[in-house]
């Protein structure tokens, strides 16, 4: 065990712990294990609403569970923080972030005080979210951890450090973004959005024993289903990807962002008929104009109205 003396060197000065170097020596960055959960509200006619944020935090804790961070707030009291810290900064659009961190400035391995701080935080997108379609890369050295190593379901910081220097070197290599592979070379997810390729008419998308249950990417296939759409969660080859008909990424901050060229291969529609189908039947009900989903039904129960 270590206790971090008051005193710390910051950039040449000494500061106070208390002060500023708490996020320094805490467990969350030097080990990584900050979990945290993204989701999204969206501006409708009624006033600001969080989407699906029910299904965002039960993963919050579910990823909190696997680290070994424990809280005694609820499913509730974190949606119920969500829509409060919206409605307080009186935003209309944007995302919000839970966080989960050990409350000790306690850089052990496995910190003995187990007590932990929640930060829930409004945030505002820079850019609208982009609609023309990105070029990936793939490499045969950039993989998923695999399960065994690190649970796919855990949004720990420290999951993400992988995924961001393959990004870099896709970026490098002239692609915008990197599609991970899993342990057996199939197509993974990317860094921080889900992948779906149309192969034969039938929406694929890798099955979640390497990926994360993505919350967009359920969205996307229950809204694929109700359209008729064939769709399937299993393996996807590096190949089929590319030579899609269509393909995209999901993740709450895309939601749905076609891919128009994958390691160079450059796929036959961006956007395809079936890309631009689901993307505007999730943005109509993200934005409360749906009107098939104006009257209570099950489908309402993804817009929780902020106040
Ligand atoms: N995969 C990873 C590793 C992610 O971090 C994210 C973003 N949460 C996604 C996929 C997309 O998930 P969601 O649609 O719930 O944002």
């Amino acid at each position: 065990m270590a206790t971090t003396a008051p005193l710390l060197w910051l950039d040449g000065t000494l500061v106070d712990l208390a002060a500023t170097a708490r996020p320094v020596m805490g467990h969350a960055v030097q080990r990584g294990s900050l979990v945290f959960d993204v989701g999204s509200f969206h501006r409708t006619p009624r006033g600001a609403a969080l989407f699906r944020a029910r299904e965002h935090v039960a993963r919050f804790l579910r990823s909190a569970r696997i680290v070994g961070l424990e809280t005694s707030l609820t499913e509730d009291a974190l949606v119920t923080a969500a829509a409060t810290v919206v409605a307080a900064n009186h935003l209309e659009e944007g995302l919000v972030r839970w966080s989960i961190v050990f409350a000790a400035d306690a850089p052990d391995l496995l910190p003995r005080d187990r007590s932990t701080n929640v930060v829930v935080a409004a945030q505002t997108l820079d850019d609208p979210p982009r609609t023309t379609p990105i070029r990936v890369a793939t490499f045969d050295d950039a993989r998923k951890a695999p399960p065994e190593v690190l649970s796919p379901q855990a949004k720990a910081a420290g999951a993400y450090l992988g995924p961001m220097i393959a990004r870099r070197r896709a970026v490098l290599a002239g692609a915008d973004d990197v599609v991970l592979l899993d342990r057996e070379g199939h197509v993974a997810e990317a860094p921080i959005a889900n992948v779906f390729a149309v192969v034969g008419g039938v929406l694929v998308t890798p099955a979640t024993d390497f990926v994360l249950a993505g919350i967009t990417r359920d969205s996307v296939l229950a809204l694929a289903e109700e359209a008729g759409i064939a769709t399937r969660q299993g393996v996807l080859r590096r190949e089929a990807l590319c030579a899609a008909d269509e393909a995209f990424l999901t993740s709450t901050s895309g939601p749905i962002v076609p891919i128009g060229a994958v390691d160079g291969h450059t796929l036959a529609h961006a956007p395809g008929p079936i890309t631009k189908r689901l993307t505007e039947r999730l943005v109509a009900i993200q934005s409360g104009r749906d009107p098939a989903l104006s009257a209570p039904s099950a489908r309402e129960a993804w817009l929780r109205y902020v106040d």
